[in-house]
């Protein structure tokens, strides 16, 4: 059916099927002018004066610079030329927003959703060159008379048709060509791929003994299949945590085998339990997305990106295809082996989240009223709700899980050997390597919720690049992380009392000497903290991660209410239930995306 939806003529200049391109930082051009135009002719209608100018604005990563060409009165060009926001995440915002510039000569123009606080700097950035060029930005920044165009519809056909791009999503469309497929479609409703898998810590738990014992760690399958079952209080599936655990190394091989880079150190992330941590070179989730992308791209795999999933197509009991919008386009999608859901969780959705919340660790009473997320806005969870609707059995909806920071407080480091945490009267007050739910209920009851992640130089590589990519002193000047030359120092910049802060440092290193943890029982240890400048970062607890979903069996297959499989309906990813119990590990929601998402492609084509 034409719905003949009114849609939005501007909106269609932004891409619907792309690959991934790497984003690098524009060069400055060698004489690029500051704000003084190179030519100064006043045009009458627009006040706009031609010439080159440029504009600076703070973004996630420090300052945004653009470049806009006036010429004839006209914005005749604009462009980024210096930023550091993440690769992948910021892309979109960065190629797009210039370029909408020009096409509407306009300020008016959309941020990119996903990616607000890149958007925000580039538009103003762009606003602050425009200024120089004597434009009158009310004018440019009128509301823009939007054209409606019919909607048109489209039949497409694959093999495989996969709902979401991210880590999962991806996985699955290399293991299906990699068992046969000739052909596959995903269907991603935002303007990128990549999904919450890019903006994840980045860590991938998998045993690796052999790796492990040159760095002095025992580890085994049975151990990381003990502390993820232990770790989620037993409420998970044995059966998938064992498939996830047993199937994690051999991911971490495959992913080798497509050039991603590993971190020679193994390490241990927040709430892993244990150094089994792997970590990529590229910031977050970036290194996972761009290989996966890359490899789908070089199969031939179909992205349509701004494409919304919203119905499962069912006939005769069996689900082969998908309903999706698209930006102008009404898709009707076969999927000729049948469909994999890979939509993610639904942490961006607090009232989904509200909605189910009962027996868990956290519970209609303990969870914050205000709580942010560290989720994309994709996360919403509907397709969990679309495959209900044809009758998908749910698992473990009460669970979820709070990090015990939000995604813009990582700080110096994600990994537990390289600090402690001390509340705001300057003393320790949980083991730093519990779960994220022990980490984040003691926080919960400490003053204000929040904490600080206590560090030193020692952690600071040379470039000055945190684990998660980010610049260190850019982190400094937004003031999320704070540096100082002594702990007295410290302590003043904080607002802790110096003398308690020195007590707690002075007994946390006689532990790591001792290896032994009197107090809260910590296990895993790094060096002592004792090396000036020293760093603290304000943290408190964020929505992470939903561990319920579609219940599914160790082949992916999707579940009836009867524990009966539903033809046809596969799923990998966040958008599952049963795996993390009502806890999950620090650094298994990776390996959890990789082994699901492997085998889902692999029994689609079975
Ligand atoms: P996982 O870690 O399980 O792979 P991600 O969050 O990384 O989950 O990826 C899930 C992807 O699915 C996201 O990119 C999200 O935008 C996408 N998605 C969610 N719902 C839909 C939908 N209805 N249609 C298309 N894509 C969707």
């Amino acid at each position: 059916m034409n719905k003949k939806k009114i849609a939005w003529l501007l909106v269609l200049t932004m891409l619907l099927t792309v690959g991934i391109s790497a984003c690098k930082k524009t060069e400055t051009p060698p004489e690029s002018p500051s704000n003084e135009a190179t030519k100064m002719e006043e045009t009458a209608e627009t006040g706009l004066k031609d010439g080159v100018y440029t504009g600076e604005a703070t973004g996630y990563g420090g300052t945004v610079k653009s470049e806009v060409t006036v010429k004839d009165g006209k914005i005749a060009d604009a462009k980024v030329v210096e930023h550091g926001e993440t690769t992948m995440i910021s892309d979109m915002a960065i190629s797009e927003i210039p370029k909408r510039v020009v096409e509407t000569q306009s300020l008016a123009v959309d941020g990119v959703s996903g990616c607000t606080v890149s958007s925000m700097a580039v538009k103003k950035s762009l606003e602050k060159a425009l200024e120089s060029a004597g434009a009158d930005l009310k004018a440019l920044k009128k509301e823009i008379v939007k054209e409606a165009v019919e909607r048109k519809t489209e039949e497409k056909e694959a093999d495989v048709v996969i709902i979401g791009a991210g880590g999962a999503g991806l996985s699955a469309a290399v293991s299906a060509y990699e068992h046969g497929a000739k052909s596959v479609i995903i269907v991603e409703k935002m303007p990128f791929i990549g999904g919450n898998t890019l903006r994840a810590g980045g860590a991938y738990n998998a045993a690796d003994p052999e790796v492990q014992k040159a760095q002095g760690i025992e580890d085994s399958i049975e151990k990381h299949i003990e502390q993820t079952y232990e770790g989620g209080h037993k409420v998970g599936n044995l059966d998938l945590v064992t498939v996830m655990c047993t199937n994690a190394l051999d991911g971490v091989h495959w992913l080798a085998d497509m050039g991603l880079e590993w971190k020679e150190k193994i390490g241990s992330v927040v709430g892993s339990k244990w150094p089994r941590s792997h970590q990529t070179e590229k910031p977050l989730g970036t290194g996972y997305i761009t290989v996966l992308g890359n490899k789908v791209k070089e199969l031939g795999g179909e992205i349509l990106l701004n494409t919304k999933a919203s119905e499962l197509i069912v006939e005769d009991g069996k689900v082969v295809g998908v309903k999706a919008e698209g930006i102008d386009t009404d898709y009707t999608i076969r999927g000729n082996k049948g469909v994999i859901m890979a939509t993610g969780g639904y942490a961006g959705n607090p009232e989904m989240v509200r909605e189910y919340l009962s027996d868990g660790v956290y519970t209609k009473e303990n969870l914050p009223e205000k709580l942010v997320s560290t989720n994309h806005p994709g996360a919403t969870g509907e397709g969990i709700l679309m495959a209900q609707k044809i009758g998908a059995d749910v698992i473990d909806m009460q669970h979820i899980q709070l990090l015990p920071m939000p995604g813009d407080r990582f700080g110096p480091s994600i990994n537990v050997e390289d600090s402690f945490f001390i509340n705001k009267e300057g003393k320790r007050y949980v083991k730093e390597d519990g779960g994220r739910d022990e980490i984040c209920l003691a926080t919960l009851a400490q003053t204000d919720g929040q904490y600080f992640m206590i560090t030193d130089a020692q952690i600071v590589p040379e470039n000055r690049k945190t684990l998660s990519g980010e610049n260190l002193d850019v982190l400094i000047a937004k003031g999320i992380v704070v540096e100082a030359d002594s702990v007295e120092d410290l302590a003043e910049k904080i607002g802790v009392p110096a003398d308690a802060l020195k007590e707690t440092i002075d007994t946390f290193n006689g532990y790591v000497e001792k290896q032994e943890d009197p107090e809260f029982g910590r296990t895993v240890w790094g060096k002592k903290i004792e090396k000036a400048p020293f760093y603290a970062t304000l943290r408190y607890p964020a929505l992470h991660h939903t561990m319920g979903g579609l219940h599914i069996n160790t082949e992916a297959q999707v579940l009836n209410k009867d524990g009966k499989v539903i033809p046809g309906l596969f799923a990998a990813g966040e958008v599952t239930g049963g795996i993390h119990g009502d806890n999950r590990l620090g650094g298994n929601a990776i390996a959890d995306i990789i082994v699901f998402g492997r085998i889902a492609g692999e029994s689609i084509m079975k």
